[in-house]
């Protein structure tokens, strides 16, 4: 096991709390390693696997900026639930998590087609989902400047969020945080787990530790990138993991909670 001693024995402390137990991960960074083009993710077999056998003992749910589609296509797994599109759509339903707004596509739509042609013949990539559009700068770190310029005048009801080499624009509202409240309150469960790497995931992980004062338990952790890592993520987790570890903590808190895997 590559796993320290003091995360092992976090593991334990929450696979031994009053259940039921959440596990609420994010997808890139987290559950797939980071590759140069989003389109290419893939979340290693083991880590599926890991999560299969967890979905057994515990409600386990992705909590993504990718689409819902995207994000189920990803993470194949019988029972998993899916807070998608930063909150914006969800495998179950939820008042909590706001209601889509077709007039908003259009004008997101709209946005798009301007960034795309100021941009054209940059490696600036224009990732549409179907709630949001990602502008990936990860091939030319150079063009964050001019696409944040570019962005500076959002149409109403549009809002920005950074992330690793990446600037997303999604309809406001919605976040993960709301996307965790919306988890609690239709599974509430008395012990959680959560796990991210970007920006976008810091006030889900916040949001887990706060559980704690509600009398959960809750575990927080980062899952490190080397040195892409935004140390806002660091600070607001328990622990850091390496993303190269997360399936084999999965499979060991699959293993404290289930017992081992049959041979
Ligand atoms: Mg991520």
């Amino acid at each position: 096991m590559t796993l320290d001693e003091a995360l092992a024995g976090r593991l334990r402390g929450l696979a031994r709390a009053p259940g039921p137990l959440l596990v609420a991960g994010d997808l890139d960074g987290t559950l797939a390693p980071i590759v140069p083009r989003p389109e290419d993710a893939r979340v290693p077999p083991a880590t599926l696997a890991a999560l299969e056998r967890l979905a057994g003992a515990a409600r386990v749910a992705v909590v993504t900026g990718r689409d819902l589609a995207t994000a189920r296509a990803l993470a194949p797994v019988p029972g998993l639930e899916f807070v998608a599109s930063h909150g914006h759509e969800s495998s179950f339903e939820s008042s909590l998590l706001p209601a889509p707004d077709p007039a908003l596509a259009g004008r997101l739509e709209a946005l798009t087609r301007s960034v795309a042609s100021r941009f054209e013949g940059t490696a600036l990539r224009i990732e549409r989902k179907a709630r949001s559009v990602a502008f990936h700068y990860r091939a030319d770190p150079a063009l964050a400047e001019p696409l944040r310029a570019a962005l500076a005048d959002l149409p109403a009801g549009v809002r920005l969020q950074a992330g690793r080499l990446v600037i997303e624009a999604l309809p406001a509202g919605a976040g993960k945080d709301i996307a965790l409240a919306a988890l609690v309150e239709r599974f509430r469960p008395r012990s959680i787990l959560a796990l991210g790497d970007d920006l976008t995931d810091v006030a889900m992980l916040e949001a887990a530790r706060a559980l704690e004062a509600e009398g959960a338990h809750g575990l927080a952790l980062a899952v490190a990138g080397g040195a892409e890592t935004p140390p806002e993520v660091v600070s607001a987790a328990d622990a850091v993991v390496e993303q190269g570890q997360v399936g084999e903590l999965l499979a060991y808190l699959a293993e404290l909670v289930m017992g081992p895997p049959s041979p």
